[in-house]
C-alpha cells in the first residue's frame, strides 16, 4: 500500500501530511500515536496501517576527534554504517546508501564486503534524523557505504526529502554525492538533482585508475568529466574530484601534470584526501607535503584546490575503511 493509500484510509487531508512530515523529519518523533496536531482517531488509523520509520543505531564507536561511527541493521537484517562529525559551525553525517558495495575497488573495505543490498530512501533518511545527538544536521554526504548512483532511484527520493522545505530543509549546497561514475546515473542526477558531485578519480590515466576502481571499464572517469562540465557548476552547486593520494603511486609530477590537463578550463574543483591503509595493504599516504605541493600546483593552474582532514581513523570511520567491523 502506497503512503497515499494509507492516508486516504486513515482519513488525512493535505493539511494532516504537511504535519506528519513535521513530526518525522522536524520533530524526529518516533511513534505515531505522539504526534501533536491530528485527532486521536486519524492517529490511531495511522498507527495501525503504518510505522514511522525511526530507528535507532545498535551500536557506536567514538573517536578521539569527536567523529562517531553508528552501525544500523534495517527490517531485512542489512547492516551499515553512518559517520557523524561535529565541527564548530557544521554537523555533518556521511550516509551510507547501500549494505556493502558491488564497484570492487580493493583499495576500500567495503568494496571487499562485497554487495548485500540498496538501502530503501527509510534507511537514508534514518541515518539523518535517528542520530542520539541532538544537534540539527547541516551538510550531508554521500560517502558511506555503497555507491549512490547504483541506487539511484532511492538516492534522487532521498535528497528530496533532505531538501524539500517539508523534509529536513537542507540546502541542495550543503549535500554532496560521491561516486566513482556511472554514467547514465551521473546524467540523471545531474539532471534531477540540485546537490553537489564529487567524482572518485585515483589515476587520471585510465588504464591506472582501472586497477583501483574496476568501474573504470564501464564508465570512463573522462565521460563522466565530460558530462560534469557540460553542466557547468553554479555558484551554490559544487562539481569535484575526490583524489586520494597514495606515496609513490598516483602522487608523481606525471598524475600532477595529467590531472591539471584533464580538469583545465573546467570550473571542477579538486579535494585532496589522505589514503588509509586497509588490510593486508603495505601502501601509504602521500606526506603532506607533498599534498601541499599538489595543491600548490593546481591553485596556480587555475584549478581549486583543497587538502581534506581525515576524520575518525581510529575508529575505523574513515574514507575507505567502512565495513571494518562487519561480518
Ligand atoms: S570506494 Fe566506493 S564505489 Fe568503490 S567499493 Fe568502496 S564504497 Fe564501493
Amino acid at each position: 500500500m502506497t503512503a497515499v493509500e494509507i492516508m486516504d484510509l486513515a482519513g488525512t487531508d493535505q493539511s494532516h501530511a504537511n504535519t506528519i512530515a513535521n513530526c518525522l523529519y522536524k520533530k524526529k518523533i518516533d511513534d505515531i500515536l505522539l504526534f501533536p496536531g491530528i485527532s486521536k482517531k486519524i492517529r490511531e488509523a495511522l498507527n495501525e496501517r503504518s510505522y514511522p520509520g525511526i530507528f535507532r543505531p545498535v551500536a557506536s564507536e567514538k573517536s578521539c576527534d569527536g567523529t562517531i561511527k553508528y552501525l544500523f541493521r534495517n527490517r531485512l537484517g542489512l547492516e551499515y554504517e553512518t559517520v557523524y562529525m561535529p565541527d564548530i559551525k557544521r554537523h555533518t553525517v556521511c550516509v551510507s546508501s547501500q549494505s556493502g558495495c558491488r564497484m570492487g575497488c580493493p583499495f576500500c573495505v567495503t568494496g571487499k564486503y562485497g554487495f548485500r543490498g540498496n538501502l530503501s530512501v527509510q534507511d537514508i533518511i534514518n541515518q539523518v534524523i535517528s542520530l542520539p545527538e541532538p544537534i540539527r544536521v547541516t551538510h550531508v554526504v554521500f560517502m558511506g557505504m555503497g555507491e549512490p548512483l547504483d541506487n539511484i532511484d532511492n538516492l534522487l527520493k532521498a535528497c528530496n526529502i533532505l531538501t524539500a522545505e517539508w523534509g529536513l530543509a537542507i540546502s541542495p549546497g550543503n549535500i554532496t554525492v560521491s561516486t566513482v561514475g556511472i554514467t547514465s546515473g551521473t546524467e540523471i542526477f545531474l539532471k534531477l538533482s540540485k546537490c553537489n558531485l564529487a567524482l572518485s578519480l585515483y589515476s587520471p590515466f585510465p588504464e591506472e585508475r582501472f586497477r583501483a576502481v574496476p568501474a573504470e571499464k564501464k564508465y570512463p572517469a573522462h565521460r563522466i568529466i565530460d558530462i560534469m562540465k557540460s553542466y557547468p557548476a553554479g555558484k551554490k552547486r559544487r562539481m569535484s574530484i575526490a583524489y586520494v593520494m597514495i606515496g609513490g603511486i598516483n602522487d608523481t609530477d606525471r598524475h600532477l601534470y595529467g590531472l591539471i590537463n584533464l580538469l583545465k578550463d573546467s570550473r571542477i574543483r579538486v579535494n585532496l584526501l589522505p589514503y588509509h591503509s586497509i588490510p593486508g595493504d603495505d601502501n601509504t599516504s602521500s606526506s603532506p607535503d607533498r599534498m601541499q605541493y599538489f595543491k600548490h600546483e593546481l591553485v596556480t593552474s587555475g584549478i581549486s584546490a583543497s587538502i581534506r582532514k581525515s576524520r575518525g581513523v581510529d575508529v575505523s570511520a574513515a574514507c575507505g575503511l567502512l565495513a571494518s567491523g562487519l561480518k
